[in-house]
């Protein structure tokens, strides 16, 4: 697990004034992303910090970069991060602290090595190989059991094996991309026929995503005790659900279009050295509950492989964005309420053989908390579409409607630290094609 060092000192501040106060890019965050500049330039690396983007690109060909941390700054200065989250943990540290120096109010100010955010366009940060999506919050597949089987919510599979299914890599778009309503077979239990055309049912899933930083062999297992090593960072995700067509199609082999037509993500890769202060211990199981199975289970991973993020879900309808009303906020909530560590889900997944590549991304599944202010999709907000709920507008929702946004949030804060955040990720919807 990456450590705290002066890079999290709560006293620092940045000659980027922006980033000093409440930004969620303080200068104890450094988060790397993939950005276009204004004027259309090539994509490059760059850091959040403040309201302005620094360019790696552009502070690597000026030669202000030496010693360790050099080598990392050409690879994070790339059109892709994948090479950079190869890399590895050690090559990341470096750069970490050389930015944090470049970047410190005591270092001169070099405000030409910069472009306000607001003019930029995000990229994805690396190119996904392989994504997939695991089941890891315990009150979201209660809750989503429970409509579909209530006398028999959990299946007994779950407190012994991370459920997962292997998701679309060719369909995940950064924050700000429109995702268009899919097309599908859709059959709700009522009818007696599917029919094919526009999703009715279309609904969100908050979730955490994980960037694989180095891979594994093929047949090579990665064991737990070294799992977290093999993470570079964190973003929000929005695994969008067409439940109209999920629950026609997904037996007997899991989701299929109901999920593949897109995933939307915060777009800045929030390091796991970022991350070092809100790390928590993994919430105690209930005494009822089996142990971890031994491959999935490390004391140090118990003890700190939860991440502290407070995570939110507003909802912005065009009548909102008209009459110029704030978005509204229908879910606030934890990623401590998952029942796996993301160490866990990395020595599962690969347990069996299957080799992780750098840059593949993996998504937590749907989070959500235990009593109903912090639920992370829709069809568990309106016990599928029973129960409407009011928006701040006066407007009602079952699901959502076309011109709806999504904005997730997350932010991390502890006692004695600056706190940081992910940037949105956040798409509107465009009607089906
Ligand atoms: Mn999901």
């Amino acid at each position: 697990m990456a450590s705290i060092d002066r890079t999290h000192e709560q006293g620092a501040s940045s000659w980027v004034a922006s980033a000093n106060g409440h930004s969620e890019f303080p200068i104890q965050n450094l988060p790397f992303g993939i950005f276009v500049p204004p004027g259309g330039d090539e994509p490059r690396g760059g850091v959040a910090i403040g309201d302005q983007i620094l360019d790696l690109a552009a502070i690597l060909e000026a030669g202000l970069v030496t010693g360790p941390a050099l080598a990392a700054l050409v690879l994070a200065s790339e059109a892709t991060l994948n090479a950079f989250l190869a890399s590895g943990s050690e090559p990341r540290q470096a750069l970490r602290l050389a930015l944090f120096d470049f970047l410190h109010v005591n270092a001169v100010a070099r405000p030409e090595f910069l472009h306000a955010a607001a003019a930029c366009t995000m990229r994805m940060p690396a190119t996904v190989g392989d994504y997939t999506d695991f089941f890891a919050g315990i009150h979201h597949a209660t809750n989503a059991g429970t409509i579909f089987r209530p006398e028999n919510p959990l299946l007994p599979n779950y407190k012994y094996v991370p459920i997962g299914y292997h998701g679309r890599s060719s369909s995940i778009r950064p924050s700000g991309e429109p995702v268009r309503r899919p097309n599908g077979q859709r059959k709700l239990p009522a009818e007696t026929a599917p029919t094919f055309g526009p999703a009715r049912n279309l609904d969100i899933e908050l979730e955490l995503g994980a960037w694989v930083a180095g891979g594994n062999f093929l047949g090579q297992s990665i064991p737990i005790g070294k799992a977290a090593s093999h993470i570079a960072g964190f973003c929000l995700l929005n695994d969008w659900s067409a439940r109209d067509m999920q629950a026609w199609e997904y037996q007997p082999l899991g989701p299929f279009l109901a999920k593949n037509f897109a995933t939307t993500i915060s777009p800045w890769i929030v390091t796991v050295e970022a991350m070092a202060p809100f790390r928590a211990p993994q919430p105690k199981r209930p005494a009822e509950d089996p142990e971890p199975l031994p491959y999935l289970f490390d004391k140090t991973d118990q003890n700190e492989g939860a991440l502290d993020i407070d995570l939110e879900v507003l909802l912005f309808s065009p009548k909102m964005r008209t009459e110029q009303q704030a978005p509204y906020c229908f879910s606030r909530g934890s990623a401590l309420n998952l029942y796996w560590t993301i160490a866990q889900l990395i020595a599962h997944h690969t347990s069996g053989g299957c080799n992780l590549n750098p840059g593949d991304l993996l998504g937590t599944g749907t989070i959500s908390t235990p009593d109903r202010t912090g639920l992370g999709c829709l069809m568990e907000l309106t016990r599928n579409g029973l129960e409407p709920f009011t928006l701040s507008s006066g407007e009602v929702r079952k699901f959502l409607e076309d011109g709806d946004e999504i904005i997730i949030r997350g932010h991390a804060r502890r006692d004695g630290f600056v706190s940081i955040g992910f940037g949105e990720c956040r798409a509107e919807i465009l009607p089906a094609f």
